[in-house]
């Protein structure tokens, strides 16, 4: 999706790494995260403060091969080694997929999958992924099990203001950030946790190192470069409209939901969430909400699965049930490139 901008600013976002440079395991052996490249951190917290989308003061980032690999850590981190019983991982339905394969894969003896969290009714012994704005429905969300003792990772990998207005910073315990979301370099394999607990932190940087002993530094590199223009785009003098990458994102998201809201009212068969326009801290201004995803509900009672229905008009959606729901849900990727959303809204507009 975000492609043409990359292409636009060209080599200023282009990196070379001379062949005798980042050799070495480490990054800095006096950080807590000793394979943190400095950079890349300087970069992280710089594009923070711009956006103003996360409290960074007295945190420790850890930095992972994705996001993906800082929800393994942070299960692991917040679990104890000595607990008798596994604790359980939880997330409010409709939730992120990947969330019970993560928990679940390795048959790990620390932690287990115990799905939807506002059915969960264990102990206080669980730990709560809150992912806000939530994959699959965009939903803005706080732990459904709030004031309980239990632990929780807030997934922010889409609080950046081209999918949504930036409230105040966020100020979690465990927050965690993604390349992949925030700039679409989703082959670069980088995202990065705000930690507060220096404990915590440790056992995060302490599973990567089991798992990877470190993260690519070529990536971090590459990541920082990336963070390094989009920030750039803001704070250096003179800099076009065109190169403002949040400005670029929110403008093309908000092309695409209004022709697939169009597209969907004027089939009549399905609905879409609906989402109060709020003042946003970084545009200065009312903005509309544009998630990643589109999360369709069928109104027409004649189709019993949404995915099975559009696969016959050659749309892939995944279905609700993958996010703990029903068939009468499928989620539809916004973020895929201008060609195939093209295609997108044309077999719904055949629906008409
Ligand atoms: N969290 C959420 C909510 C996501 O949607 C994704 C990607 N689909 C991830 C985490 C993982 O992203 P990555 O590993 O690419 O950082």
């Amino acid at each position: 999706m975000f492609e043409p901008f990359w292409k636009e600013v060209g080599n200023s976002a282009t990196v070379v790494i001379p062949g005798w440079q980042k050799m070495s395991y480490f990054s800095d052996p006096r950080n807590l995260c000793w394979f943190l490249e400095p950079e890349f951190a300087n970069e992280a917290l710089r594009l923070h403060r711009i956006v103003g989308n996360a409290v960074t003061d007295d945190r420790h980032i850890i930095v992972g091969v994705g996001s993906t690999q800082l929800i393994h850590a942070a299960l692991f981190a917040l679990a104890s080694a000595e607990a008798r019983q596994p604790v359980n991982v939880i997330s409010a339905a409709p939730y992120y997929s990947m969330y019970s394969g993560i928990s679940d894969f390795m048959k790990s003896g620390m932690f287990r999958w115990a799905g939807d969290a506002a059915a969960f009714n264990g102990d206080d012994n669980f730990i709560e992924l809150v992912c806000s704005p939530n994959n699959p429905d965009g939903e803005i969300r706080e732990a459904v099990r709030g004031n309980e003792a239990g632990k929780r990772v807030h997934d922010m990998a889409y609080y950046w203001p081209q999918y949504s207005p930036m409230r105040l910073p966020a100020d979690h315990d465990i927050m965690l950030f993604t390349v992949s979301k925030a700039t679409g370099h989703a082959g670069t394999r980088i995202g990065w946790a705000l930690v507060k607990d220096a404990e915590i932190a440790r056992k995060m940087g302490k599973f990567i190192e089991m798992n990877t002993i470190g993260v690519s530094k070529d990536s971090q590199v590459r990541a920082a470069k990336i963070l390094k223009v989009i920030a750039d785009g803001y704070e250096l003098p003179g800099v076009e409209a065109g190169s403002k990458f949040f400005h670029f994102g929110r403008c093309l998201l908000a092309n695409r939901w209004q022709r697939l809201r169009q597209a969907i009212e004027a089939s009549g068969r399905f609905s879409l969430p609906q989402f109060p326009s709020e003042f946003c801290e970084f545009f200065k201004e009312h903005a509309e909400t544009y998630p990643g995803f589109a999360w369709l509900r069928c109104e027409d009672q004649t189709i019993e699965d949404l995915e099975v229905f559009f696969k016959t008009i050659n749309i892939l959606t995944r279905s609700g049930r993958q996010f703990g729901v029903g068939p009468e849900y499928v989620r539809i990727s916004m973020m895929d490139k201008d060609a195939n959303f093209d295609v997108l809204i044309k077999r719904i507009s055949f629906l008409e």
